[in-house]
């Protein structure tokens, strides 16, 4: 998606060899009109799909989602990294690798919001091990639901995710795919 591409090229900073900063656009300050265009192009990704639900995870994910699920005319749930009192004590629970936060997080999604009848789309931010996806959809096996795919807005591809999902059988469509960082210089595969 050229837009993303020219956001990613112009604002995108390295603040680690391999964590990409992109606050100004995604994941702080949020610009609602790209995220519509990003939602309009996975809902023209996954048109053949009859998507029920759209599932991502707590925090810069949310946004996102909310764009999709307006897109296809579905709810979307996110899964919740943090136990609170308010939250339904039956869940279906998963455990994620934080790449960016290196911690452990116990993911939780209500048994109520996610059923053995829905196609789920998962979104997200970025790819870059795959431990959030291979977490949601530890989630959605367990409700019984199908995986239709996951819709990535950054892959980092020179990282293992892609191609474990890819190996899993997993439809992945990722907007702007990085193949390299090479000298602080962003490249992208196609
Ligand atoms: P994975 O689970 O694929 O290792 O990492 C994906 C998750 O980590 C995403 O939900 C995203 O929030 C975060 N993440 C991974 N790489 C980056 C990055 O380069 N920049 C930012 N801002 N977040 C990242």
């Amino acid at each position: 998606m050229e837009e993303l591409k020219e956001r990613i090229l112009k604002e995108g900073k390295f603040i680690k060899p391999d964590i990409l900063k992109v606050d100004s656009f995604l994941n702080h300050m949020v610009d609602a009109k790209l995220l519509r265009n990003i939602a309009m192009e996975f809902k023209k990704a996954f048109s053949s799909e009859n998507i029920t639900k759209i599932v991502t995870i707590e925090s810069s994910g949310i946004s996102i989602a909310a764009f999709c699920a307006y897109e296809f005319g579905v709810p979307f749930v996110f899964a919740k990294k943090y136990n609170a009192t308010n939250l339904d004590p039956d869940c279906f629970c998963a455990e994620v690798f934080s790449f960016t936060k290196q911690t452990t997080s116990n993911i939780r999604i209500s048994k109520k919001y996610i059923t053995k009848d829905d196609n789920v789309l998962i979104i997200d931010d970025f790819l870059a091990n795959g431990k959030a996806i291979l977490g949601l959809y530890d989630i959605i096996r367990q409700a019984g639901a199908k995986l239709a795919g996951c819709g990535i807005v950054i892959e980092k591809s020179f990282q293992p995710g892609r191609k474990i999902l890819d190996d899993m059988g997993i439809k992945v469509v990722s907007l702007a795919r990085i193949s390299s960082i090479e000298g602080g210089k962003i490249s992208f595969l196609d």
